[in-house]
């Protein structure tokens, strides 16, 4: 139990474990994974990699793509890791001929960004926060990229998005008779989020801010927050119909009712570690006390330890809910 703590109070703070990212690692046999097609709407497909083939990510290797197509080629919502470009772009064959004109990254970690340049080499136009942009150009320590491997690449210019914005409103692009906001959120899972909505679909491919496979996780290395988090999950709320889809970067296909429970879960955890906070207590006795416990039994992988050696996931939501909380930000 002492070294969970330990792990975790480092994880915290920062010093090694600098995203979710991390816990993917060289370990992954790519060539084993393959990519799993699911038609959402008569326009719009998505991609997940095969399940138990990614330690990070048990439920299904990498990051969830969104593929609209139509007569004006492809746009594409996230590229997974990079050893996977390849598998992707046959999957895109098998619905579409082509060519990928736009992508869209919904933020900077390498499960979702790692296949950027290979689609930017082809030809796509690359949109992403200017925030994306500047964490996709920081250098990386040697530790972490040992542990990240091939997942991406970290010198290809092409990695690097071509067009980006800030946090303001709302960026549209017009494609294959649909419209597709591209939603920007306040530092939520990371400083630099963006929500993809397609409003003929009507789907919704969220980001990580929302995951239902394990509890919530913010990256405070880059700006992460669960007050961004919160308001982030009040966006979505405003932009999803009762009959929207909503898709998550890890997890399986939802609705706004399983958003709100979610919605729901953090602030009952939170009120709870705020009461915890005031009667003094320490991070180790708000941990022993499992205040995620009535809802673990619906929270697949909630309650199972992190590769990352930092407990599990509700673990490391209580521990970075808790520091927030402590630091009255
Ligand atoms: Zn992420």
């Amino acid at each position: 139990m002492r070294t969970t703590f330990k792990a975790i109070a480092l994880a915290i703070s920062g010093i090694s474990i600098t995203s979710l990212a991390l816990a993917q690692g060289p370990n992954i046999d790519y060539d084993k994974i393959q990519i799993i097609s699911q038609q959402l709407a008569p326009n719009f497909y998505t991609f997940t990699g095969s399940p138990n083939l990614d330690p990070g990510h048990p439920e299904a290797a990498g990051g969830r793509i969104g593929v609209l197509v139509g007569s004006e080629g492809v746009l594409l919502v996230d590229a997974t890791y990079l050893p996977l470009s390849d598998k992707v772009a046959d999957a895109i064959k098998e619905v579409n001929p082509g060519p990928v004109r736009f992508l869209v990254d919904t933020h900077y970690h390498p499960d979702h960004t790692g296949g950027n340049p290979s689609f930017v080499k082809t030809g796509a136009l690359l949109f992403a926060r200017e925030e994306v942009r500047d964490a996709l150009m920081q250098p990386l320590p040697p530790a972490t990229l040992a542990v990240i491997g091939k997942a991406a690449s970290f010198t290809d210019p092409a990695r690097l998005p071509t067009v980006t914005y800030g946090p303001g409103s709302p960026v549209k692009i017009y494609f294959d008779g649909d419209t597709i906001d591209l939603i920007p959120l306040r530092a939520a899972h990371t400083d630099g989020d963006t929500m993809v909505r397609f409003e003929k679909a009507d789907i919704i491919m969220v980001g990580d801010f929302y995951r239902n496979y394990g509890y919530p996780f913010i990256d405070v290395t880059r700006g992460g927050s669960f007050k961004g988090v919160l308001e982030a999950v009040d966006v979505l709320l405003q932009n999803a119909g009762p009959n929207t889809k909503l898709l998550p970067g890890h997890g399986t296909v939802t609705t706004r009712s399983d958003v709100e429970a979610y919605r729901d879960m953090i602030l009952d955890v939170q009120s709870r570690i705020l009461q915890m906070i005031r009667e003094g207590k320490s991070i180790q006795e708000v941990l022993a006390a499992k205040l995620t416990v009535r809802y673990d039994s619906k929270v697949p992988g909630g309650a199972t330890p992190l590769p990352i050696g930092v407990g599990t996931s509700a673990d490391r939501f209580v521990s970075s809910l808790y520091t927030e909380l402590k630091s009255g930000k």
